[in-house]
Protein backbone atom coordinates (compact mmCIF):
# COMPACT_ATOMS: atom_id res chain seq x y z
CA UNK A 1 0.00 0.00 0.00
CA UNK A 2 0.88 3.38 -0.78
CA UNK A 3 0.11 6.76 1.15
CA UNK A 4 1.26 10.37 0.15
CA UNK A 5 2.02 12.66 3.29
CA UNK A 6 1.17 15.71 1.17
CA UNK A 7 1.90 19.77 2.14
CA UNK A 8 3.72 19.04 5.30
CA UNK A 9 6.72 20.44 7.04
CA UNK A 10 9.00 17.51 7.16
CA UNK A 11 12.02 17.78 9.67
CA UNK A 12 15.10 15.91 10.42
CA UNK A 13 18.40 16.98 12.35
CA UNK A 14 19.80 19.40 10.11
CA UNK A 15 16.55 21.35 9.90
CA UNK A 16 13.00 21.59 8.64
CA UNK A 17 11.80 21.85 5.05
CA UNK A 18 8.60 22.23 3.21
CA UNK A 19 8.06 18.03 1.42
CA UNK A 20 5.70 15.74 0.69
CA UNK A 21 6.59 11.64 2.04
CA UNK A 22 6.16 9.10 -0.39
CA UNK A 23 5.51 6.10 1.87
CA UNK A 24 5.29 2.72 -0.08
CA UNK A 25 4.48 -0.39 2.03
CA UNK A 26 6.83 -0.24 5.43
CA UNK A 27 8.94 1.93 3.95
CA UNK A 28 9.54 5.94 2.98
CA UNK A 29 10.40 6.19 -0.76
CA UNK A 30 10.72 9.31 -1.51
CA UNK A 31 10.58 12.99 -0.26
CA UNK A 32 10.42 15.88 -2.30
CA UNK A 33 8.01 18.80 -3.59
CA UNK A 34 5.37 18.47 -5.63
CA UNK A 35 5.32 14.16 -5.42
CA UNK A 36 2.49 12.29 -7.24
CA UNK A 37 1.38 8.80 -6.94
CA UNK A 38 -1.94 7.85 -8.73
CA UNK A 39 -2.11 4.74 -7.23
CA UNK A 40 -1.37 6.29 -3.43
CA UNK A 41 -3.53 7.14 -0.95
CA UNK A 42 -3.24 10.84 -0.24
CA UNK A 43 -3.37 12.45 3.30
CA UNK A 44 -3.33 16.10 3.61
CA UNK A 45 -1.20 17.05 6.31
CA UNK A 46 -0.80 20.91 5.28
CA UNK A 47 0.57 22.92 8.39
CA UNK A 48 1.72 20.43 10.20
CA UNK A 49 5.15 19.15 11.05
CA UNK A 50 6.14 15.46 10.27
CA UNK A 51 9.38 14.10 13.04
CA UNK A 52 10.82 11.04 12.53
CA UNK A 53 9.27 8.66 15.02
CA UNK A 54 10.54 9.12 18.11
CA UNK A 55 13.53 6.95 19.85
CA UNK A 56 13.11 6.46 23.66
CA UNK A 57 16.46 4.63 24.87
CA UNK A 58 15.73 4.66 28.31
CA UNK A 59 12.95 2.28 29.28
CA UNK A 60 11.72 -0.31 31.86
CA UNK A 61 9.01 -2.28 31.30
CA UNK A 62 7.37 -5.15 33.02
CA UNK A 63 10.35 -4.64 35.43
CA UNK A 64 10.60 -5.87 39.27
CA UNK A 65 11.82 -3.69 41.27
CA UNK A 66 11.55 -3.30 45.09
CA UNK A 67 9.34 -6.27 45.50
CA UNK A 68 6.74 -5.21 42.81
CA UNK A 69 6.51 -4.83 39.35
CA UNK A 70 6.37 -1.78 36.83
CA UNK A 71 2.95 -0.69 36.02
CA UNK A 72 3.43 -0.89 32.37
CA UNK A 73 4.66 -3.91 30.87
CA UNK A 74 5.79 -4.44 27.26
CA UNK A 75 2.15 -4.15 26.19
CA UNK A 76 0.52 -1.09 27.60
CA UNK A 77 4.13 0.56 27.87
CA UNK A 78 4.27 0.57 24.04
CA UNK A 79 1.05 1.74 23.07
CA UNK A 80 1.81 4.68 25.84
CA UNK A 81 4.94 5.31 23.87
CA UNK A 82 2.89 4.95 20.46
CA UNK A 83 0.42 7.39 21.54
CA UNK A 84 3.64 9.76 22.47
CA UNK A 85 5.48 9.37 18.62
CA UNK A 86 7.43 7.23 20.31
CA UNK A 87 7.97 4.21 17.30
CA UNK A 88 11.02 2.63 19.17
CA UNK A 89 11.94 2.04 22.54
CA UNK A 90 15.07 0.26 23.59
CA UNK A 91 14.43 -1.12 27.36
CA UNK A 92 17.07 -3.36 29.39
CA UNK A 93 17.48 -6.84 29.90
CA UNK A 94 18.20 -7.12 33.56
CA UNK A 95 19.61 -10.48 34.18
CA UNK A 96 20.25 -11.03 38.26
CA UNK A 97 23.43 -11.59 39.85
CA UNK A 98 24.79 -15.08 38.81
CA UNK A 99 22.37 -15.39 35.88
CA UNK A 100 23.82 -15.83 31.71
CA UNK A 101 22.88 -12.67 29.97
CA UNK A 102 21.52 -14.90 27.37
CA UNK A 103 18.69 -16.07 30.14
CA UNK A 104 18.35 -12.62 30.60
CA UNK A 105 18.20 -11.31 26.63
CA UNK A 106 15.74 -14.62 26.51
CA UNK A 107 13.43 -13.39 29.26
CA UNK A 108 13.14 -10.22 27.82
CA UNK A 109 12.07 -11.54 24.65
CA UNK A 110 9.29 -13.61 26.63
CA UNK A 111 7.87 -10.15 28.26
CA UNK A 112 8.14 -7.82 24.47
CA UNK A 113 7.94 -10.55 22.14
CA UNK A 114 4.28 -10.50 20.40
CA UNK A 115 2.65 -8.09 23.16
CA UNK A 116 4.73 -4.46 21.92
CA UNK A 117 3.07 -2.72 19.85
CA UNK A 118 5.90 -0.17 18.84
CA UNK A 119 9.64 -1.62 17.77
CA UNK A 120 11.95 -2.67 20.11
CA UNK A 121 15.57 -3.40 21.06
CA UNK A 122 17.24 -4.06 24.32
CA UNK A 123 20.42 -2.68 26.05
CA UNK A 124 21.72 -5.61 27.86
CA UNK A 125 22.62 -4.90 31.82
CA UNK A 126 25.98 -6.25 33.00
CA UNK A 127 25.39 -6.25 36.69
CA UNK A 128 28.17 -9.12 37.07
CA UNK A 129 31.14 -9.65 35.80
CA UNK A 130 33.12 -13.02 35.41
CA UNK A 131 34.97 -15.06 32.41
CA UNK A 132 31.30 -16.65 31.37
CA UNK A 133 29.81 -13.30 31.08
CA UNK A 134 33.05 -11.92 29.08
CA UNK A 135 32.52 -15.03 26.63
CA UNK A 136 28.96 -14.67 26.23
CA UNK A 137 29.84 -10.77 24.82
CA UNK A 138 30.11 -11.82 21.50
CA UNK A 139 26.89 -13.47 20.97
CA UNK A 140 24.73 -10.45 22.24
CA UNK A 141 26.11 -8.64 20.03
CA UNK A 142 25.17 -11.38 17.15
CA UNK A 143 21.85 -11.55 18.79
CA UNK A 144 21.55 -7.51 17.77
CA UNK A 145 22.41 -6.11 21.19
CA UNK A 146 25.67 -3.60 21.00
CA UNK A 147 24.66 -1.69 23.70
CA UNK A 148 24.99 -2.33 27.74
CA UNK A 149 24.14 -0.92 31.18
CA UNK A 150 26.37 -0.90 34.39
CA UNK A 151 25.40 0.80 37.69
CA UNK A 152 27.90 2.45 40.38
CA UNK A 153 25.26 2.53 42.60
CA UNK A 154 22.30 -0.19 43.89
CA UNK A 155 24.08 -2.81 45.55
CA UNK A 156 22.21 -5.74 43.44
CA UNK A 157 23.14 -4.02 40.38
CA UNK A 158 26.84 -2.84 41.26
CA UNK A 159 29.93 -5.08 39.92
CA UNK A 160 32.73 -2.53 41.50
CA UNK A 161 35.23 -0.20 39.64
CA UNK A 162 37.25 -3.28 38.74
CA UNK A 163 35.03 -5.26 37.32
CA UNK A 164 33.54 -2.30 35.33
CA UNK A 165 36.79 -1.26 34.27
CA UNK A 166 37.56 -4.86 32.56
CA UNK A 167 34.12 -4.92 31.29
CA UNK A 168 34.99 -1.14 29.41
CA UNK A 169 37.84 -2.62 27.88
CA UNK A 170 36.22 -6.05 26.83
CA UNK A 171 33.26 -3.94 25.05
CA UNK A 172 35.70 -1.75 23.43
CA UNK A 173 37.59 -4.28 21.82
CA UNK A 174 34.31 -5.17 20.68
CA UNK A 175 33.00 -1.93 19.32
CA UNK A 176 30.22 -2.09 21.94
CA UNK A 177 29.22 1.13 24.06
CA UNK A 178 28.12 1.52 27.74
CA UNK A 179 25.73 3.45 29.05
CA UNK A 180 26.32 4.21 33.43
CA UNK A 181 23.97 4.97 36.03
CA UNK A 182 26.50 7.67 38.41
CA UNK A 183 25.58 7.66 41.30
CA UNK A 184 28.24 7.11 44.40
CA UNK A 185 26.72 4.08 46.41
CA UNK A 186 28.46 4.81 49.76
CA UNK A 187 27.93 8.01 50.78
CA UNK A 188 24.50 7.71 49.32
CA UNK A 189 24.13 4.32 52.11
CA UNK A 190 25.69 6.34 55.11
CA UNK A 191 23.71 9.49 54.40
CA UNK A 192 20.26 6.88 54.03
CA UNK A 193 21.14 5.32 57.39
CA UNK A 194 21.83 8.69 59.50
CA UNK A 195 18.13 10.28 58.10
CA UNK A 196 16.61 7.03 58.89
CA UNK A 197 18.23 6.87 62.28
CA UNK A 198 17.06 10.70 63.35
CA UNK A 199 13.53 10.05 62.11
CA UNK A 200 13.68 11.38 58.70
CA UNK A 201 11.67 9.05 57.06
CA UNK A 202 9.39 11.22 54.48
CA UNK A 203 9.83 11.28 50.68
CA UNK A 204 11.79 15.03 51.41
CA UNK A 205 14.59 12.76 52.95
CA UNK A 206 14.88 11.64 49.16
CA UNK A 207 16.63 14.08 47.58
CA UNK A 208 18.26 14.95 50.80
CA UNK A 209 20.24 11.43 50.81
CA UNK A 210 21.34 11.18 46.68
CA UNK A 211 22.70 15.66 46.59
CA UNK A 212 24.16 16.24 43.13
CA UNK A 213 27.91 16.03 44.35
CA UNK A 214 26.96 12.33 44.79
CA UNK A 215 26.18 12.55 41.00
CA UNK A 216 28.88 14.39 39.90
CA UNK A 217 31.76 11.97 42.10
CA UNK A 218 30.67 8.91 40.32
CA UNK A 219 30.37 10.86 36.38
CA UNK A 220 34.16 11.93 37.11
CA UNK A 221 34.94 8.45 38.30
CA UNK A 222 33.63 6.61 35.56
CA UNK A 223 34.72 9.27 33.37
CA UNK A 224 38.95 9.02 34.32
CA UNK A 225 37.75 5.07 34.11
CA UNK A 226 36.93 5.61 31.01
CA UNK A 227 40.13 8.06 30.01
CA UNK A 228 41.93 5.08 31.30
CA UNK A 229 40.30 2.47 29.13
CA UNK A 230 40.30 4.91 26.39
CA UNK A 231 36.64 3.66 25.33
CA UNK A 232 33.82 6.49 24.96
CA UNK A 233 30.75 5.98 27.28
CA UNK A 234 27.08 7.18 27.66
CA UNK A 235 26.46 9.27 30.98
CA UNK A 236 22.32 8.12 31.58
CA UNK A 237 19.79 10.27 33.25
CA UNK A 238 22.41 13.63 33.47
CA UNK A 239 20.56 15.39 36.52
CA UNK A 240 23.01 17.60 37.81
CA UNK A 241 24.89 20.88 36.83
CA UNK A 242 27.67 19.47 38.73
CA UNK A 243 27.76 16.11 36.94
CA UNK A 244 27.71 18.31 33.38
CA UNK A 245 30.78 19.98 35.06
CA UNK A 246 33.06 16.58 35.04
CA UNK A 247 31.85 15.87 31.75
CA UNK A 248 33.00 19.41 30.51
CA UNK A 249 36.54 18.57 32.53
CA UNK A 250 36.53 15.13 30.27
CA UNK A 251 35.58 16.19 27.01
CA UNK A 252 38.34 19.07 28.07
CA UNK A 253 41.13 16.34 28.09
CA UNK A 254 39.71 14.97 24.77
CA UNK A 255 37.36 12.42 25.99
CA UNK A 256 34.33 10.96 23.53
CA UNK A 257 31.85 11.02 26.05
CA UNK A 258 27.84 10.82 25.26
CA UNK A 259 24.88 12.35 27.41
CA UNK A 260 21.55 11.31 28.01
CA UNK A 261 18.87 13.69 30.10
CA UNK A 262 15.76 13.38 30.59
CA UNK A 263 12.30 15.75 30.47
CA UNK A 264 12.00 15.56 34.17
CA UNK A 265 15.27 16.45 34.34
CA UNK A 266 14.76 19.93 32.48
CA UNK A 267 11.37 20.23 33.34
CA UNK A 268 10.77 19.39 37.24
CA UNK A 269 12.56 20.16 40.28
CA UNK A 270 13.17 19.33 43.88
CA UNK A 271 10.36 21.39 45.37
CA UNK A 272 7.55 18.53 44.60
CA UNK A 273 9.49 16.44 47.52
CA UNK A 274 8.80 18.94 50.20
CA UNK A 275 4.66 19.18 49.38
CA UNK A 276 2.70 17.70 52.37
CA UNK A 277 0.79 15.58 51.04
CA UNK A 278 2.63 12.30 51.16
CA UNK A 279 1.34 10.81 47.83
CA UNK A 280 1.70 13.84 46.01
CA UNK A 281 5.88 13.71 47.12
CA UNK A 282 6.49 10.08 46.61
CA UNK A 283 5.07 10.07 42.87
CA UNK A 284 8.39 12.14 42.08
CA UNK A 285 10.50 9.81 43.83
CA UNK A 286 13.20 8.45 41.26
CA UNK A 287 17.02 8.10 40.75
CA UNK A 288 18.86 10.18 40.71
CA UNK A 289 16.51 12.63 41.86
CA UNK A 290 14.84 15.38 40.71
CA UNK A 291 17.83 18.46 41.47
CA UNK A 292 17.55 22.47 41.84
CA UNK A 293 16.05 25.09 39.48
CA UNK A 294 19.46 26.17 38.80
CA UNK A 295 20.37 22.52 37.34
CA UNK A 296 17.29 22.52 35.09
CA UNK A 297 19.02 25.86 33.56
CA UNK A 298 22.10 24.61 32.92
CA UNK A 299 20.71 21.28 31.20
CA UNK A 300 18.41 22.98 29.05
CA UNK A 301 21.27 25.29 28.03
CA UNK A 302 23.52 22.27 27.74
CA UNK A 303 21.18 20.71 25.63
CA UNK A 304 20.51 23.78 23.72
CA UNK A 305 24.65 24.07 22.99
CA UNK A 306 24.85 20.40 21.74
CA UNK A 307 26.10 19.12 25.06
CA UNK A 308 23.61 16.62 25.65
CA UNK A 309 23.11 13.87 22.80
CA UNK A 310 19.62 12.69 23.51
CA UNK A 311 16.80 13.21 25.86
CA UNK A 312 15.14 9.80 26.32
CA UNK A 313 12.55 8.92 29.46
CA UNK A 314 14.28 6.69 31.78
CA UNK A 315 9.86 5.46 31.82
CA UNK A 316 9.63 3.48 35.11
CA UNK A 317 5.92 3.36 36.18
CA UNK A 318 4.26 2.75 39.69
CA UNK A 319 0.98 3.55 40.76
CA UNK A 320 0.07 5.92 43.48
CA UNK A 321 -0.73 2.40 45.19
CA UNK A 322 2.77 0.54 44.64
CA UNK A 323 4.18 4.41 45.56
CA UNK A 324 2.39 3.73 49.12
CA UNK A 325 4.74 1.31 50.08
CA UNK A 326 7.42 3.89 51.29
CA UNK A 327 4.91 5.50 53.65
CA UNK A 328 6.94 4.75 57.00
CA UNK A 329 10.23 4.57 55.06
CA UNK A 330 11.11 6.61 52.24
CA UNK A 331 13.53 3.71 50.54
CA UNK A 332 10.70 1.53 50.12
CA UNK A 333 9.15 3.92 47.62
CA UNK A 334 9.59 2.05 44.27
CA UNK A 335 11.64 4.76 41.94
CA UNK A 336 10.38 5.96 39.17
CA UNK A 337 8.48 8.27 36.96
CA UNK A 338 6.10 7.32 33.46
CA UNK A 339 7.03 9.92 30.84
CA UNK A 340 7.14 7.57 27.64
CA UNK A 341 4.00 9.01 26.55
CA UNK A 342 5.04 13.06 26.96
CA UNK A 343 8.52 13.53 25.99
CA UNK A 344 7.50 14.00 22.18
CA UNK A 345 5.23 17.25 23.53
CA UNK A 346 6.88 18.44 26.33
CA UNK A 347 9.95 18.74 24.73
CA UNK A 348 8.03 20.88 21.60
CA UNK A 349 5.94 23.01 24.36
CA UNK A 350 8.65 23.55 26.36
CA UNK A 351 11.77 23.86 24.35
CA UNK A 352 10.93 24.76 20.77
CA UNK A 353 7.91 26.93 21.42
CA UNK A 354 9.92 28.33 24.53
CA UNK A 355 12.52 29.26 22.03
CA UNK A 356 15.23 26.96 23.47
CA UNK A 357 15.50 23.88 20.24
CA UNK A 358 14.69 24.30 17.13
CA UNK A 359 12.58 21.78 15.43
CA UNK A 360 15.94 20.26 13.87
CA UNK A 361 16.76 20.08 17.48
CA UNK A 362 14.62 18.27 19.09
CA UNK A 363 14.29 15.48 15.92
CA UNK A 364 18.28 15.47 16.89
CA UNK A 365 17.74 14.49 20.62
CA UNK A 366 14.87 12.40 20.29
CA UNK A 367 15.13 10.25 17.10
CA UNK A 368 18.62 11.23 15.21
CA UNK A 369 21.28 11.28 17.65
CA UNK A 370 19.43 7.91 19.52
CA UNK A 371 19.79 6.21 16.35
CA UNK A 372 23.20 7.45 15.28
CA UNK A 373 23.99 6.30 19.22
CA UNK A 374 22.38 2.80 18.88
CA UNK A 375 22.46 1.40 15.94
CA UNK A 376 19.78 1.72 13.99
CA UNK A 377 20.54 4.53 11.68
CA UNK A 378 19.61 5.25 8.66
CA UNK A 379 16.68 2.49 9.22
CA UNK A 380 15.44 4.54 12.14
CA UNK A 381 15.81 8.22 12.87
CA UNK A 382 14.97 10.03 9.93
CA UNK A 383 12.63 10.80 7.26
CA UNK A 384 14.23 9.97 4.18
CA UNK A 385 13.85 7.25 1.29
CA UNK A 386 14.71 3.88 1.83
CA UNK A 387 14.16 4.17 6.04
CA UNK A 388 11.37 2.62 7.36
CA UNK A 389 8.09 5.00 7.35
CA UNK A 390 7.85 5.73 11.35
CA UNK A 391 6.78 9.23 10.88
CA UNK A 392 5.14 11.64 13.91
CA UNK A 393 2.28 13.91 12.13
CA UNK A 394 2.21 16.89 14.78
CA UNK A 395 -0.32 19.49 14.34
CA UNK A 396 1.49 22.72 16.25
CA UNK A 397 -2.00 24.57 16.36
CA UNK A 398 -3.78 21.76 18.44
CA UNK A 399 -2.92 22.83 22.35
CA UNK A 400 -3.90 20.53 24.72
CA UNK A 401 -3.87 19.98 28.56
CA UNK A 402 -1.53 16.53 29.99
CA UNK A 403 -3.96 14.69 32.61
CA UNK A 404 -3.67 11.02 34.15
CA UNK A 405 -7.17 10.79 33.06
CA UNK A 406 -6.27 10.81 29.21
CA UNK A 407 -3.54 9.17 29.34
CA UNK A 408 -2.64 5.57 27.92
CA UNK A 409 0.22 4.64 30.49
CA UNK A 410 -1.21 2.05 33.28
CA UNK A 411 -0.62 4.88 35.88
CA UNK A 412 -3.14 6.75 37.68
CA UNK A 413 -1.19 10.10 37.81
CA UNK A 414 1.73 12.20 35.74
CA UNK A 415 4.05 13.87 36.61
CA UNK A 416 3.14 16.91 34.43
CA UNK A 417 -0.91 17.16 35.35
CA UNK A 418 -2.53 19.92 34.09
CA UNK A 419 0.41 20.95 31.73
CA UNK A 420 -1.07 23.25 28.85
CA UNK A 421 0.61 21.63 25.48
CA UNK A 422 1.54 23.93 22.56
CA UNK A 423 0.25 21.49 19.78
CA UNK A 424 -0.20 18.15 19.74
CA UNK A 425 0.32 14.83 18.23
CA UNK A 426 -1.93 14.40 15.66
CA UNK A 427 -1.16 10.68 14.46
CA UNK A 428 1.57 8.38 14.31
CA UNK A 429 2.65 6.31 11.34
CA UNK A 430 4.96 2.75 12.61
CA UNK A 431 6.88 1.39 9.37
CA UNK A 432 3.69 2.61 6.89
CA UNK A 433 1.25 1.88 9.15
CA UNK A 434 -1.51 4.58 11.42
CA UNK A 435 -0.75 3.35 14.65
CA UNK A 436 -2.21 5.99 16.32
CA UNK A 437 -4.91 8.62 14.81
CA UNK A 438 -6.16 11.55 16.99
CA UNK A 439 -5.26 10.07 20.45
CA UNK A 440 -6.28 6.81 19.49
CA UNK A 441 -3.84 4.13 19.56
CA UNK A 442 -5.20 1.53 16.37
CA UNK A 443 -1.38 -0.23 16.49
CA UNK A 444 -1.62 -4.12 17.12
CA UNK A 445 0.91 -5.76 19.00
CA UNK A 446 3.33 -5.81 15.67
CA UNK A 447 6.00 -4.47 16.83
CA UNK A 448 9.38 -6.07 15.71
CA UNK A 449 12.28 -6.36 17.65
CA UNK A 450 15.29 -4.89 16.44
CA UNK A 451 18.67 -6.21 16.00
CA UNK A 452 20.79 -3.11 16.47
CA UNK A 453 24.28 -2.33 14.92
CA UNK A 454 27.61 -0.77 16.19
CA UNK A 455 27.28 2.73 17.86
CA UNK A 456 28.21 5.61 14.60
CA UNK A 457 27.76 9.15 16.80
MN1 LIG B 1 16.76 3.55 34.24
Amino acid sequence: MKRLLKGGTVVSGSGAIRADVLIDGEQISAVGLGLEAADAETVDVGGMLLFPGFIDAHTHFDLDVCNTTTADDFYTGSRSALRGGTTTVIDFACPNKGESLQYGLELWHRKADGKSACDYGFHMTIDDWNEDIRRELPAMFDQGITSFKMYLTYPAMMIGDQDLFSALVALKELGGISGVHCENSGVIDALIAEALASGQTGPEAHPQTRPSPLEAEAVGRLLRMAQVADTPVVIVHLSSEAGLQEIRAARARGQKVFVETCPQYLLLDDRVYFQESYTQAARYVCAPPLRKPADCRALTEALAAGEIQTVSTDHCSFTLAQKDAGRDNFTKIPGGLPGVETRGVLTYSALVAGGVLSCGQMARVLSENPAKLYGLWPRKGVIAPGSDADIVVYDPQADSVITAEGQTANVDYNPYEGYRTTGSIRSVYLRGSLAVDQGNVLAGSHGQYLRRGRYQL
